[in-house]
């Protein structure tokens, strides 16, 4: 087969060089930021496609890690500015990865233009986890990044022929304001699913953005931000991310108990607390929850979303320029 060549560089970058830009969404600021920058340049929408990977699987009754609003919040947003979107996620999700024992890591699932393709899980030592994710910019230890949304995107890209012999960039939104770790990635390089018969690069166009600027471009095009941000969360994680604030915590445990009950049931299963500095109900203790309208937290914690994403007359939620709990 051809060699698919390399035509860009770090340095000169051309995000229009490329035959498809996936955009990883998560639904949060800094995606929605990614996608609005990327049509104000004017890529052409037909080569453009939204990636949400999903956290959770299933309703198998074990710890939901992310918003319930999530998934309909990420569909509705897709459809409001008509662009496809692609789930992807491992089987059973983040409850089967942390319940893992001496097993193999779970298959990738990933949906494509013509249906759900399945990859991996086959090969490999099995090990164990029972442990959640550390509190780290390491992604070995803090595996939930990695196992559940960074190795997911690269098997659906490995994985799927559409992508050979094209060139694929892929869009994430880190910025350096987020953490010392995020401010030293590249704004553009190779990605590593980039070889002989594919070339893929990661852009990353908000890296240097401020928080102020991912606002303003949300003003512009009047988008209603996830609910999370309207309940008073800063950052647009899963809702019970593992680099909550106290007083995130004790907003979870205002408004989703249950997943309060499941994380303590675990930390003493494991007899490995969540947080470095004492057990959940210590970090609750610790927190003051947030002020949250009952109206904005139906919304965070249904399933269904049914609001507008353009908001008529655009407003600010209750979580800018908060506090800046979040992935490092
Ligand atoms: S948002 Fe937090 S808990 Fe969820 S995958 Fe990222 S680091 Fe892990």
């Amino acid at each position: 087969m051809e060699q698919v060549t390399l035509f860009v560089t770090s340095d000169a970058f051309d995000p229009f060089a490329f035959d498809k830009v996936i955009i990883g969404f998560s639904g949060g600021k800094d995606s929605v930021a990614c996608v609005l920058h990327v049509l104000e340049l004017g890529i052409p929408k037909d080569r453009i496609e939204l990636w949400h990977h999903e956290i959770d699987d299933g309703d198998t009754g074990q710890l939901k890690m992310d918003w319930p609003c999530t998934h309909a919040y990420v569909r509705a947003f897709a459809d409001a500015l008509g662009i496809p979107l692609y789930f992807s996620w491992r089987e059973g999700g983040f409850a089967r990865e942390l319940l893992r024992e001496n097993a193999l890591t779970a298959p990738t699932l990933f949906e494509t233009p013509t249906g759900l393709m399945k990859a991996g899980g086959i090969r490999g030592t099995p090990s164990t986890r029972r442990k959640f994710p550390q509190q780290s910019a390491n992604l070995s230890t803090r595996w939930c990044s990695s196992s559940l949304k960074i190795d997911i995107c690269s098997m659906a890209i490995a994985n799927q022929d559409r992508f050979t012999g094209k060139r694929t960039c892929l869009v994430t939104g880190e910025r350096a304001e987020e953490s010392t770790a995020r401010s030293k990635y590249a704004e553009a390089e190779p990605h590593k699913t980039s070889n002989g018969k594919r070339m893929v690069w990661q852009w990353r166009p908000v890296h240097k953005w401020s928080e102020k600027e991912v606002w303003a471009i949300m003003e512009r095009h009047r988008i209603r931000a996830h609910p999370a941000y309207w309940l008073g969360w800063s950052r647009c994680s899963c809702q019970t991310c593992i680099f909550g604030s106290p007083s995130q915590w004790a907003s979870v445990a205002q408004i989703a108990p249950h997943k309060i009950i499941q994380i303590r049931k675990h930390e003493q299963e494991f007899g490995v607390t969540l947080r470095r500095d004492g057990d959940i109900d210590k970090a609750i203790a610790r927190g003051t929850p947030y002020a949250m309208d009952p109206e904005h937290v139906r919304v965070a914690m249904s399933e269904t979303y049914d609001l507008p994403i353009f908001m008529e007359e655009w407003a600010l939620p209750a979580g800018a320029y908060g506090e800046a709990a979040g992935p490092t």
